[in-house]
């Protein structure tokens, strides 16, 4: 090699170290071709042991998406001041819940953590510092629909908690600056649930297919439509659009997730529903692939 080009050439590997940081590939981790997203609305975490048509949705939609590397989870169940990634390296299993049967507190979900996947999300996060967490653990949010996609868990998982003080654009912006996460065979889960007013659930129509009230039909259709658009924006704000999404949505937790998933969608991505249906007349279980 001739001495000028030689030096071309050291003059071009910091910058593209650079370059690599920049994109968030300081990991040195495979590429892999860009992995879907998910939303999936949990319910009740008796599907965590239960059989029905939701958790075969679940495990019918792991049957077809690439196995991943590792698992990003954002669940309602875990807010804090501040964003936190759990960093442990074998997580708990939290019973985030009361009055439930032994065999539900029975279960574990052993799947490991991933401290090196927690230092990406972490690194990746330019504009909002996130925490290292040892304290915590998988949450219900996570483990009831995981144990279904995964039930070997032999997927390590990290869990990304919601911050109480970002507002949804924030939370929106959060996700886009961990798309690269994607490309390094992570899938991202968001576990909530988007129609959610457990103050308002028609306990005697629970077994009843479908049942809905109004207000509910209404938050489901619209909602529905924007993901499907893309439309991440109205999403966002989708709370000052009248009774029907303030009673949707009477606190942000179980729907935020669902913004992540979309904040993490490209222009190149399908935008799929499963699951969609209605529970109680108050919630639904609605679920999205992106990509
Ligand atoms: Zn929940």
């Amino acid at each position: 090699m001739r001495r000028d080009r030689f030096l071309k050439t050291l003059a071009v590997v910091p910058l593209l170290g650079t370059l690599a940081r920049l994109k968030g590939f300081a990991s040195g981790l495979p590429y892999t071709p860009p992995m879907p997203v998910l939303f999936l609305g949990h319910g009740s975490p008796m599907n965590a042991i239960e059989e029905n048509d939701f958790v075969r949705g679940f495990r019918e939609v792991a049957a077809r998406i690439p196995r991943p590397r590792g698992i990003v989870c954002v669940s309602a169940h875990w807010e804090t001041r501040g964003t936190r990634v759990t960093a442990m390296p074998q997580p708990r299993t939290i019973h985030d819940f009361r009055g439930f049967p032994p065999e539900l507190y029975a279960v574990q979900y052993p799947a490991l953590g991933d401290p090196l996947l927690a230092g990406e999300v972490r690194d990746l996060a330019r504009k909002t510092l996130i925490e290292d967490d040892h304290a915590w653990g998988l949450d219900h949010g996570a483990w009831s629909v995981l144990r279904h996609l995964y039930p070997e868990a032999d997927i390590p998982v990290v869990q990304l908690s919601l911050d109480t003080q970002l507002d949804p654009a924030g939370h929106l912006a959060l996700a886009a600056e961990l798309r690269a996460l994607r490309e390094r065979g992570v899938l991202i889960v968001g576990s909530g649930n988007i129609v959610h007013n457990l103050g308002l659930v028609a306990w005697d129509k629970l077994h009843v297919d479908g049942y809905a009230y109004g207000w509910a039909e209404e938050a489901r259709t619209t909602i529905n439509e924007l993901i499907l658009k893309g439309d991440t924006g109205s999403l966002a704000t989708i709370r000052s659009l009248g009774r029907a999404f303030s009673l949707a949505i009477p606190t942000p937790e179980h729907y935020l997730p669902l913004l992540y998933t979309m904040g993490l969608r490209t222009e190149q991505d399908d935008v799929r529903l499963f699951n969609d249906a209605h529970v109680g007349g108050s919630l639904t279980m609605t679920s999205v692939v992106v990509g």
